[in-house]
C-alpha cells in the first residue's frame, strides 16, 4: 500500500549527545567564550540580526551546531556577521555574541 503523502516529512533527529566528548576545536571555543554556554537558543539574536535577513546567520542556531560538532557550517556562516552588535544588545544571558562568532568563524581555514 503506497505511503500518504501529508505535504510534509519529519525532520531527521537532531539531539544532542551529551555523553560523547566534545571536538577539541569547540572545547576551545567554549574556553574562549564562556558565555556562550548561557545561550538558551530564544532567537532573539537572530529576530534582531542585520545580517540574517541576507544570509543563513542564526546566531543560536550556530551555538547548536557547535555543540553537535558541526564546526564547518558554523565557520562559514559565522563570516556573515558585520559585528554590529544588535544581538548584544537585546540578549537576556549577556551572551558575547560577537566575540563569539569571531571566535566561530576562525574555525574556517582562510582560503588560499
Ligand atoms: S539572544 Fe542570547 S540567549 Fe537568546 S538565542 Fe541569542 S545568544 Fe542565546
Ligand atoms: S553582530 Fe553579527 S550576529 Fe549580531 S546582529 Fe550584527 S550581524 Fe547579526
Amino acid at each position: 500500500m503506497p505511503k500518504p503523502d501529508f505535504g510534509f516529512s519529519f525532520a531527521p533527529n537532531r539531539a544532542l549527545e551529551l555523553s560523547v566528548p566534545l571536538l577539541p576545536e569547540v572545547q576551545a571555543v567554549l574556553e574562549a567564550e564562556p558565555s556562550i554556554r548561557a545561550c538558551m537558543a530564544c532567537g532573539q539574536c537572530a529576530a534582531v540580526c542585520t545580517a540574517g535577513v541576507f544570509t543563513p546567520l542564526a546566531f543560536y542556531r550556530l551555538v547548536l551546531q557547535l555543540w553537535a560538532g558541526e564546526v564547518e557550517v558554523v565557520g562559514q556562516r559565522a563570516q556573515h556577521c558585520m559585528l554590529c552588535g544588535k544581538c548584544q544588545m537585546t540578549c537576556p544571558r549577556g551572551v558575547n555574541i560577537r566575540n563569539a562568532l569571531l571566535l566561530m568563524a576562525a574555525l574556517l581555514p582562510p582560503k588560499p
